[in-house]
């Protein structure tokens, strides 16, 4: 991605989510009924996004790595599995409540815990409030049939690790992979699409000789710190936070949070945690099978140690969003100068790649230009507009973050058969001939970071 030492340094959250609204990334979900709190629909090009965010980490995690899997598990399990894992218990955040103006909060996320930071009030005593979603399955609603919505991913794996190890030889050091929605009943959601009741996440379990948990930590901590730099986000703007002893879930024995600084000040971004034997155990002890790997050439059955890079998509969408924005002056075809909207997302994240562009409404450029959005739309993320004037297309452009544009004139039709490229972070326009188009485009994509094309 280009870097211009230029670029906006924060943003406001205002401008993003009123951007995702207007140009259809993120959308309040439930709007014409009110909206139901911190709940959010994604939008054409926010679907897109949140899509690309997943195939990026999916294709890093698994399918460019031969020691890793991936899987698909329920969103629905067993009652046992979150008693074993610990979450019917323990899966809990300290809630405060205050008495006057009736508002709840994380008692641990307050700088105070004991006076209200509206009124000042004396908060209640903090109480252990569960985060898991109860449901209930088949048609009697009583305690045989409760069920929880899982509130992480990872269990599905853990539960299923035998069945993988049967089905593909693996050995550790290696892992399962899964994407896929995780509810948790939050005390208090916030901060847009950051933290939400229902969210998905990307988390891998990878199961490592005990001896050398620590070794794969450090390497896993690196590996996702890379991956955010590898698809643009700034390095000043991410950091590696480990947590204090106290911090610590049930099942860590260590975890380090990838911090990214969002505007209203460094949150975490995905956590890797060092979850040792506690999860396999667990399930082990309770359900009477032993999940352990026996090592043929060592003689010697273990309970691999766990290492688990934790991300959730949203969040994750989110810091690409914040990243992307810029702002700067442009010149008009006038002579003056306007704000120029621009997000400046890599390549792969981009929902559109190349927005294909008639010069103008005319009955001979729209249907050259249609022709060419045809055959790029097979290879590439495409879009076509031709609504309004060429000027205020390629600023629609650039507030949807098309790395690049291509635009059909006079000449392409009467003259040259060429088109123009245009560069959404140089502005540059060069010309390419329609028969070398696709190249010139996979060209620019790479020099702007893709590994997609
Ligand atoms: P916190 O203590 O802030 O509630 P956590 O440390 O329990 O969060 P993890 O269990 O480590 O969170 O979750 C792993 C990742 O899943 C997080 O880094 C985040 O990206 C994502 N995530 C967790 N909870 C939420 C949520 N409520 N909304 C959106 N994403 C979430």
């Amino acid at each position: 991605m280009a870097e211009s030492p230029l670029r906006l340094e924060r943003v406001d959250m205002v401008k993003i989510v009123s951007l995702a609204k207007r140009r259809g990334f993120v959308f309040p979900a439930s709007e014409i009924y009110g909206g139901i709190g911190s709940t959010w629909d994604y939008g054409p090009l926010g679907a897109e996004l949140k899509r690309n965010v997943k195939d990026a980490w999916w294709r890093s995690m698994v399918t460019e790595r031969d020691d890793v899997v991936g899987l698909d598990s329920a969103i629905l399990q067993h009652p046992k599995v979150w008693e074993a894992s610990g979450h019917a218990a323990g899966f809990a955040d300290p809630l405060v409540e205050c008495p006057e103006c009736r508002k709840r909060y994380r008692a641990d996320h307050l700088d105070d815990p004991e006076r209200c930071p509206d009124d000042g009030a004396a908060l209640s005593a903090p109480r252990m409030f569960n985060l898991m979603f109860k449901t209930f399955v088949g048609p009697v609603e009583d305690e045989a049939s409760q069920a929880w919505l899982r509130p992480e991913t990872a269990q599905g794996i853990f539960i299923n690790f035998d069945n993988v190890l049967n089905a593909t030889r693996m050995k550790p050091p290696f892992g399962i992979a899964q994407i896929g929605k995780s509810f948790r009943n939050e005390i208090t959601p916030g901060n847009f699409i950051f933290r939400t009741r229902e969210f998905e996440q990307m988390e891998m379990e990878y199961f490592v000789r005990p001896d050398e948990d620590e070794r794969h930590h450090d390497y896993w901590i690196e590996q996702r710190r890379q991956w955010f730099l590898d698809l643009g986000v700034r390095a000043e703007h991410l950091r590696v936070r480990a947590h204090e002893a106290d911090e610590l879930s049930h099942y860590s024995k260590a975890t380090s949070d990838i911090e990214y600084r969002f505007p209203w000040g460094w949150g975490e971004l995905e956590g890797i945690a060092n979850r040792t034997d506690f999860d396999l155990r667990r399930h082990s002890e309770a359900s009477g099978k032993q999940l352990a790997y026996f090592d043929q050439q060592a003689n010697e059955r273990y309970v691999p140690y766990v290492i688990e890079p934790a991300l959730g998509a949203d969040r994750a969408a989110l810091a690409f969003l914040v990243d992307a924005y810029d702002e700067e002056q442009a010149p008009t075809a006038s002579g003056g100068t306007e704000t120029r909207t621009v997000l400046r997302f890599h390549p792969d994240v981009a929902p559109v790649q190349v927005a294909v562009l008639p010069l103008s409404r005319n009955d001979r450029l729209v249907p050259a230009a249609r022709e060419v959005y045809a055959t790029l739309r097979r290879s590439f993320a495409a879009a076509y507009d031709d609504a309004q004037s060429i000027g205020r297309r390629y600023r629609r452009q650039d507030e949807v973050g098309a790395p690049l544009c291509v635009t059909v004139d006079f000449e392409t039709v009467e003259q040259d058969n060429a088109v123009t490229i245009r560069n959404r972070d140089t502005m540059a326009q060069t010309r390419v001939g329609l028969s070398e188009l696709e190249a010139a485009l996979r060209e620019r994509l790479r020099e702007m970071g893709s590994r997609r094309v």
